[in-house]
């Protein structure tokens, strides 16, 4: 990797920091407006509607800083463009377009899948044997 393309991603990792730091005090700022003025249950609805899609775009930035940070790291031990899971090297267009990635395109879609099956924490209820 070189010091250019580390200087892009600490570029890009400083404007994500910028949006949440943003983002937060805005949803500071309404839960202040909220609990000062006790809202109107019309507007309540809508002003939930608003935090949560706020709420939502700062656990995508969140988590896209975490990967940010990996993919220096990384980058520091000299494993930059390596996918983390399979060891092997990523596609440069896959990391062209997103610099920060850590994993290989094989491993993301395995990752997406795992993520999107519900977990079977709870097996379906024995039936009771009734005599
Ligand atoms: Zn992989």
């Amino acid at each position: 990797m070189s010091t250019e393309e580390i200087k892009k991603l600490q570029a890009e990792r400083d404007r994500t920091q910028a949006e949440l730091k943003r983002l937060r005090s805005y949803l500071e700022a309404e839960v202040e407006r909220i609990t000062e003025s006790g809202e109107d249950s019309v507007d309540a609805a809508a002003d939930i509607y608003e935090r949560e899609k706020t709420l939502a775009i700062i656990q995508t930035l969140e988590r896209k800083l975490a990967a940010i940070e990996r993919a220096l790291r990384a980058a520091e031990k000299g494993g930059y463009g390596i996918c983390e899971i399979c060891g092997e090297p990523i596609d440069p267009a896959r990391l062209a377009a997103m610099p920060h990635t850590t994993t290989c395109i094989k491993c993301q879609e395995k990752l997406e899948r795992t993520q999107h099956r519900k977990p079977s924490l709870f097996p379906p209820p024995r039936r009771t044997e009734s005599t």
